[in-house]
């Protein structure tokens, strides 16, 4: 028995979740659901949306999988989603982009897995306000140092890129790759621009992969890459990236795949593992039992690998692959009419059969 945190999250979270919970189940693989409620909706009762109850069910579980969690613009509301990231040291977003027969899209074949880090650089939440005595001191300061702005009136967002975050997130990669039997592994930076923090990665990145012979290493500028990902996705296999490019690069690569409501994502520390899909709440389509449960049903399928139970997994990717393959009984995004909750029938009627 394997006892999960499970996050149903809000607008479309609780609905996707549901779908999934039944998928996994329909398997027979035994888990214990811990459900636990984040976001904005317990933000009334405990003064937070992420409550230490909730920390301390994934602290102990070691696994969650979560419903995506909305974050208002401009609250002062800090993000569900970053915060776990942070106190749980998660420091590996994980995010495969593969074609599924059925799935339109404008490419065929793809087959990619972005590591992306998930800790440090613009992302480390160090930003001094425009105007703010700090940010106006840090700017007298940088001026002692020689370093000029053109203009004064700036807010600034700090981007620290370490030896130790490097290194880790590299490691993880080329680590992924050798026990999925991947080829190559490419860094991605603009080290050309940034050489203290990309420069950084880019050595780091380097020297990782001389200690692993058996997998080819190469980097790629971040801009060259995205038009080499639009052009020759082909020639990519594990793509490890800091943290802004990476976020940017897997939504470019889901959009290769056919949109956000494929695209399944794990966040791995050393001892915890959260799961969850790229995609966000799509405020707009809740409770409408309207949107494509597969990219949250593709994330159980990465967390049940995760906790060794692959059997299980595999018949829940062949399912969805089948569901999706014949387009009978998919969602609007995949050109059908099914719902939410049909949809995940017809996956766990597959499953059964
Ligand atoms: P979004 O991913 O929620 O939605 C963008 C659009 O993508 C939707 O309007 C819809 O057309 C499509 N889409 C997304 N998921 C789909 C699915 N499962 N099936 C079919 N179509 C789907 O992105 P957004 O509108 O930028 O963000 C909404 C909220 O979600 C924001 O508050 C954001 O902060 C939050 N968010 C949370 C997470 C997370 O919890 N990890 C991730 C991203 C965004």
């Amino acid at each position: 028995m394997h006892t999960i945190t499970l996050i149903p999250g809000d607008g479309i979270g609780p609905e996707i979740s549901e779908a999934m919970r039944r998928v996994v189940e329909s398997t027979g693989v035994k888990i214990e659901w811990d459900v636990q409620e984040a976001g904005a909706d317990v933000m009334d009762k405990y003064g937070t949306p992420l409550p230490d109850h909730v920390l301390d069910s994934i602290k102990k579980n070691k696994v969650a999988i979560k419903g995506p969690i909305t974050t208002p613009i401009g609250s002062g509301f800090r993000s569900v989603n970053v915060a776990l990231r942070k106190e749980l040291d998660l420091y590996v977003n994980l995010r495969p982009a593969y074609s599924l027969k059925g799935v339109k899209s404008r490419y065929e074949d793809i087959d990619l897995i972005i590591v992306r880090e998930n800790t440090e650089d613009l992302y480390a939440g160090i930003e001094f306000e425009q105007g703010s005595k700090e940010a106006n001191e840090l700017i007298e300061f940088l001026k002692t140092r020689g370093a000029r702005m053109r203009f004064e009136d700036a807010g600034i967002s700090i981007k620290p890129i370490s030896i130790s975050g490097s290194e880790r997130i590299v490691k993880f990669a080329y680590e992924y790759a050798r026990r999925e039997g991947r080829k190559k592994v490419t860094a991605v930076h603009k080290a050309n621009i940034m050489k203290y923090s990309d420069g950084l990665f880019l050595r780091v990145s380097r020297e990782v992969g001389e200690r692993y012979p058996d997998i080819e290493t190469e980097d790629r500028i971040v801009d060259n890459m995205c038009m080499q990902l639009v052009q020759k996705p082909e020639l990519y296999d594990v793509i490890v990236c800091p943290n802004l490019y990476g976020d940017i690069i897997s939504d470019l690569c889901s959009g290769l795949i056919g949109g956000l409501g494929m695209a399944p994502g794990a966040n791995i520390g050393e001892e915890h593992a959260v799961f969850e899909p790229v995609h966000g709440s799509a405020p707009k389509y809740a409770g409408l039992n309207k949107v494509n449960p597969s990219a949250l049903i593709l994330t159980s399928v990465l967390m049940l690998k995760h906790i060794g139970e692959r059997e299980a997994a595999d018949r829940i990717f062949k399912a969805t692959s089948e569901v999706i393959a014949e387009g009978k009984h998919v969602t609007y995004d995949l050109g059908g009419t099914a719902g939410t909750s049909q949809m995940a029938d017809a996956i766990i009627d597959k499953i059964l059969s």
